[in-house]
């Protein structure tokens, strides 16, 4: 690991001054926000991050959830993924984001993850945790080792001919569904960015991973009000029943009005490059019967522009039947 200056920051004001002094805030940042440690510190271990500085932020007070006046739910950046997924308000109105981080890691690592963290945590792809190998993701225009290597794991939704690596978490996937907003403070001032527009696909530059800019600091997560009656699922797919990163995930947040749905929000996690919401299933399941056969369809339309690899292509179908299985799981069940 390089020999790095580390920093304890007791207000958000010193630590936006501070971060803004790096070089980037994307791949080869020469300075970083520590939080719960949990991506970042294995990543400076394998020489993949190396910060010059490293800004402690978990004593910056920014580990509450309230409850908003207007209806909705305020989530601190340094709320503890486990207290985030056993708060009696997110178990009760927003259960799919309790399943999806109770889905992920060990207790012990959610205990110190964080939800800004968790939205910022690395691509597991092979090939960029293992500097010996060419990666464009950590090395930009060095190559991508897995387009024609070990690409099991890897994205089939948003891959470009520069980098196929998938986002890895679970409680991105929950927070699309949700239709979740990150709020951001920087040099330039507050911002509020809508979680479809947080991360972006890799296309010509897969070192840029987020809209963030040096200094940005991401003080809290909101979700919108409750959909009362909203019935949701997190169903995670995975080589084993713990301890594993997702083949295919589905969050889905489903109403019905009798036996049709009257609104459907989807997002899938294990096979794209970013939390992949699916605004093609959402309509294609808009007013139809909740039945097997409009599930099906939806997880076609969701899937319908896969692009597998040489190793991935069983993902497309396992994604479907996840989707589907998902949204079958959700309409047979009670309410959130
Ligand atoms: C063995 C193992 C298994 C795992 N399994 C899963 C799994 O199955 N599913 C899953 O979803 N995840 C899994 N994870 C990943 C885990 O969820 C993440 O490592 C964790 O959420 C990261 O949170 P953290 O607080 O530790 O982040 P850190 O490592 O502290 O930080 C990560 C990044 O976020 C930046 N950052 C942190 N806070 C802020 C802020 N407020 N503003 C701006 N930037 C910030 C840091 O600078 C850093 O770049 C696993 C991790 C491990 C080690
Ligand atoms: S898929 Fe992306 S992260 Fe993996 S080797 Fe290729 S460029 Fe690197």
């Amino acid at each position: 690991m390089q020999a790095f200056e580390f920093v304890r920051i007791d207000d958000p004001a010193a630590a936006i001054a501070e971060g803004a002094k790096s070089n980037t805030a994307q791949q080869g940042a020469s300075v970083r926000f520590l939080a719960g440690g949990t991506t970042l510190v294995d990543l400076m271990k394998l020489n993949v991050e190396r910060p010059e500085r490293l800004l402690d932020i978990n004593r910056l007070p920014l580990d509450k959830i309230e409850q908003l006046k207007e209806g909705g739910l305020r989530i601190g950046a340094m709320v503890r993924n486990s207290d985030l997924a056993h708060h009696p308000v997110v178990q009760r109105d927003y259960s799919v984001l309790s399943q999806a981080i109770l889905s992920g890691a060990t207790v012990q690592l959610r205990n110190m993850a964080t939800t800004a963290g968790n939205l910022l945590q690395r691509t597991r792809c092979v090939y960029f945790r293992d500097t010996a190998m060419a990666c464009n993701k950590r090395e930009p225009g060095s190559g991508c080792s897995a387009i024609h290597g070990f690409n099991r794991t890897l994205a089939i939704l948003g891959t470009s001919d520069q980098c196929i690596a998938t986002n890895p978490s679970d409680m991105n996937v929950a927070l699309a569904a949700l239709e979740a907003t990150i709020h951001v403070q920087g040099a330039k001032g507050e911002r509020r960015i809508a979680i479809g527009d947080f991360h972006l696909l890799p296309g010509d530059t897969p070192q840029r991973e987020t809209v963030l800019e040096p200094g940005d600091l991401i003080t809290h997560v909101t979700l919108p009000p409750p959909i009362a009656g909203s019935k949701q699922v997190y169903l995670k797919l995975r080589d084993r029943a713990s301890y594993e990163f997702a083949l295919a995930s589905a969050a889905v947040v489903l109403s019905l009005a009798g036996e049709k749905v009257s609104r459907a929000r989807i997002a899938l996690g294990g096979v794209g490059t970013k939390p992949w919401r699916s605004p093609e299933a959402e309509a294609a399941l808009d007013g139809q019967m909740a039945n097997k056969e409009s599930f099906r369809k939806a997880a076609e339309a969701a899937l319908r522009d896969a692009q597998p690899q040489s190793q991935n292509g069983f993902k497309v179908e396992l994604a479907k039947r996840c989707l589907a299985h998902a949204l079958h799981m959700a309409a047979t069940s009670g309410p959130a």
